[in-house]
């Protein structure tokens, strides 16, 4: 599986924890772990949207808790930048090393699909921050002798097996075919009108992560923590404003404003312009 593709199974939502608020540090974090949890609540609806929610309320201000990903049988949802440091290993060495994430052990979910997802999760993020597989790849009981992954420490080889679906999702990433995307955006370059469709665009392949756009909206673009209206507005961007869209949810676009080729949140794709 591409990178690529890889990174649109997850499903992922950033619904990010908003900056300012107490459990959100914003300690720069290089991480060289990834810490795994389970969420030790079994409640019905206790799913990824739920728990990123939580992260945004009062009481995990008051616990001063938080984490990066949250993973369930549908989606994954993401509370903290990757370059950010969470509360959510027991100890400061744990938090200033490792990306928490957290898998969810509510009664609707389909385990088998959740932990799949969770093992992918991991896969993309170590080899995104070059992490160690599998040593890299730690409980949450390693650094604060916590029962947690309590779901995987209680299942007889739990956490063996899997730490071997992480290996075995790692092993068969592929990078995205960057010879392929040069040479195309060459051909744009040279306006070659038979790679243009009818709409005088450039056609490029599904597989291409990042395509660069420009905010075509007058009075501005709202920039929102998740694909829809009723996730809370981040910021607004200014007419002519360039961003990359980094992949789609339906209208919606994830997009990049600093080049890392990281989400940095959502707009209407009705209002963005190719450039
Ligand atoms: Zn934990």
């Amino acid at each position: 599986m591409q990178l690529d593709e890889a990174f649109a199974e997850l499903k992922l939502v950033q619904d990010f924890i908003p900056t300012g608020n107490s459990n959100r540090p914003g300690t720069k974090l290089i991480p060289r772990f990834i810490t795994i949890h389970n969420t030790d609540n079994s409640s019905p609806g206790a799913n990824a949207a739920a728990h990123a929610k939580y992260q945004k309320g009062q009481d995990a201000r008051n616990r001063r808790v938080s984490w990066h990903f949250t993973v369930d049988d549908k989606s994954v949802y993401q509370s903290l930048p990757t370059n950010e440091i969470g509360w959510h290993a027991g100890t400061s060495q744990g938090n200033a090393s490792s990306i928490g994430i957290e898998v969810c052990m509510h009664p609707e979910m389909d385990k088998i699909s959740a932990y799949k997802k969770a093992a992918l999760l991991v896969a993309i993020m170590a080899r995104r921050f070059g992490v160690t597989l599998p040593n890299g790849v730690v409980q949450h009981h390693d650094w604060s002798a916590k029962h947690c992954p309590r779901v995987l420490r209680d299942t007889p080889g739990g956490w063996e097996k899997f730490l071997q679906s992480v290996t075995e999702a790692a092993a068969a990433l592929q990078e995205v075919a960057a010879p392929d995307i040069i040479a195309l955006h060459d051909h744009d370059h040279d306006h070659d009108q038979s790679i243009m469709n009818v709409n005088g665009s450039a056609v490029r392949p599904s597989s291409i992560p990042i395509d660069h756009y420009v905010v075509n909206s007058r009075h501005g673009l709202r920039l929102r923590a998740g694909p829809g209206t009723d996730f809370d507005i981040i910021s607004s961007l200014p007419f002519g404003a360039p961003v990359s869209v980094v992949s789609r949810f339906g209208d919606w676009s994830m997009v990049d404003l600093s080049g890392d080729s990281a989400g940095d949140g959502f707009v209407h794709s009705a209002f963005l312009k190719t450039v």
